[in-house]
């Protein structure tokens, strides 16, 4: 079913801003002369090109940054704030700009690259803040005759990977607790949208972060790069937001240098909507939690799973709320969702879509991709999808919506927990008890009730079973960048 789009016009000053950005960024580095494109997923136009580094760069890289965190580690944390503070306001002042530079690589609405300079910038405030905190404790052997003494050290140097659908908020999560904890750090970012990750960290290096603290390392060839680096004796930690298949993949040479490891992997986010739930809540809580990013989210609702008593109005409201998304360029006025990454995520789409109405799920709205350049694809519903589709089986990564109905909570809870994913999941009812019985039986990391937008930098976020290791945010994404010392003081 295909509904028409007929695509806004950019919005000329937008465009011309975005363009004297894109002239403006230093690209270049010393001794790396090999360069890669990098495409607006928009147009499938090139907008930049940026270094290509090779092994042999790449751990040049790895040397300086060692060298530079020699004296990072020794500097006081209160040094370390100061710095970081300093970094999360050039973030806010620069904020268009990186804003913009997120939607010509990435994809997203001008709209939604603001919102995530907020939280990628959230996340260096709140580790700028975090940074003194008291770390560690005092405590008496039971058997007396010592205390017992600890304390927080950096865990050294660590190289950090992220993925393309977030580019400021993925490299903020993590360089920012690496630096208040005293770590040097190598990212590489993924090749489709390395620009906002460069300009911000030239913006950290304009705060006070020394030159060669953070290297940022791009290349094409990453398997080359990881095979490398992560065996680099100078290497303690890598943390990595990505796909289940790469996160194995470094889980097994992490293993080999027997690295400090965060995964944060991919996600079957389930929702669940009871039929006590409110109604318009849970509708605005499905869209958001399916459409914010275009729907490639980790976090994002892929299997929304709605009680027969409230489903007929729920798909009803919620295939009105599609149909009024408008879909074009991000810098286009009124624009709600931009393309999706590539052509590939297009047929990938379009593949989901046509096995689920093969096996029987109705079609509601959407399902292709419209003729237009660039890799766009419709925003999507469809009702009655069969548990064992593709669809809901995989992670969708893109508009699509994917209704399943049931009778009962406990059917429910089963059909939410039946997948090797465990990152986000979402329960919509106006009943407390409800609410916390079923949030405690979800099999996830985090919860979101009566709510489809549950990060927040103040928060530990990531996944159990194959959606990760580790957390990021909150205190608890600082210990991640550390690692405990034990003192035994023997009392006479
Ligand atoms: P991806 O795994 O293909 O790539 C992620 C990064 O890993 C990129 O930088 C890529 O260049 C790099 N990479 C690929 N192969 C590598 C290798 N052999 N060695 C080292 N690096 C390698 O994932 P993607 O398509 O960029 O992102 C989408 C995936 O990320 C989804 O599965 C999504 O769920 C997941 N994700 C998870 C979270 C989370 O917090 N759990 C957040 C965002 C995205």
């Amino acid at each position: 079913m295909t509904t028409m789009q007929t695509f806004p016009d950019i919005e000329p000053t937008a465009l011309a801003d975005s363009d004297k950005v894109l002239a403006n960024l230093t690209l270049a580095v010393p001794g790396v002369t090999r360069t890669f494109d990098v495409h607006d997923p928009a147009t499938g136009r090139t907008i930049a090109q940026v270094p290509d580094f090779d092994v042999q760069q790449a751990l040049a890289a790895v040397a300086r940054a060692d060298e530079a965190g020699r004296s990072w580690a020794a500097t006081t944390t209160r040094h370390r704030a100061d710095i970081l503070r300093a970094w999360y306001d050039l973030i806010r002042s620069n904020s268009e700009i990186i804003a913009l530079l997120i939607t010509r690589e990435m994809g997203k609405p001008l709209a939604e690259a603001r919102a995530e300079v907020s939280y990628g910038a959230d996340f260096v405030r709140w580790y700028a803040e975090e940074a003194v905190r008291p770390a560690g404790n005092l405590r008496d052997a039971p058997t007396g005759g010592a205390r017992l003494l600890t304390r927080r050290a950096p865990v050294g140097l660590s190289v950090l990977i992220t993925p393309w659908n977030f580019p400021l908020a993925m490299a903020t999560r993590k360089i920012a607790p690496a630096l208040a904890a005293g770590c040097p750090v190598v990212i590489k970012p993924a090749p489709n949208t390395p620009l906002t990750t460069i300009f911000a960290v030239q913006l950290a290096v304009a705060a006070g972060v020394p030159e060669d603290l953070v290297q940022v390392v791009t290349t094409t060839d990453a398997p080359a790069f990881s095979t490398a680096v992560l065996s680099d004796p100078r290497v303690r930690k890598v943390s990595f937001t990505g796909s289940t298949a790469v996160g194995k993949v470094l889980l097994h040479l992490a293993a080999d240098n027997v690295l400090k490891s965060s995964m944060e992997l991919g996600g079957n986010a389930p929702l669940l909507v009871f039929d006590d739930a409110d109604l318009e809540r849970a509708v605005e809580g499905a869209f958001a939690a399916k459409m914010r990013n275009g729907g490639q989210s980790c976090i994002a609702a892929n299997r929304i799973l709605v009680q027969d008593g409230i489903a007929d109005a729920f798909v009803d409201a919620l295939a009105d709320r599609l149909a009024a998304v408008r879909v074009g360029h991000g810098l286009a006025p009124g624009v709600d969702l931009g393309p999706v990454i590539d052509h590939r995520a297009v047929s990938r789409l379009s593949g989901l879509v046509e096995d689920a109405t093969r096996r029987g799920a109705h079609l509601l709205t959407g399902g292709s991709a419209p003729s237009h350049p660039g890799s766009f694809f419709e925003p999507t519903l469809l009702d009655h999808v069969p548990a064992d589709a593709d669809l809901a089986r995989t992670e969708i990564f893109g508009p699509v919506a994917a209704i399943q109905r049931f009778s009962h909570q406990d059917q429910a809870v089963t059909r939410a927990n039946d997948t090797e994913y465990g990152l986000a999941g979402y329960v919509f009812t106006e009943n407390l008890d409800r609410a916390f019985n079923v949030a405690d039986q979800l099999a996830t990391g985090l919860v979101g009730i009566n709510q489809g937008v549950p990060s927040n930098a103040a928060a530990p976020f990531g996944g159990v079973k194959q959606s990760g290791l580790g957390r990021e945010g909150g205190q608890e994404g600082l210990e991640e960048y550390e690692e405990i010392r034990y003192y035994n003081l023997s009392l006479r």
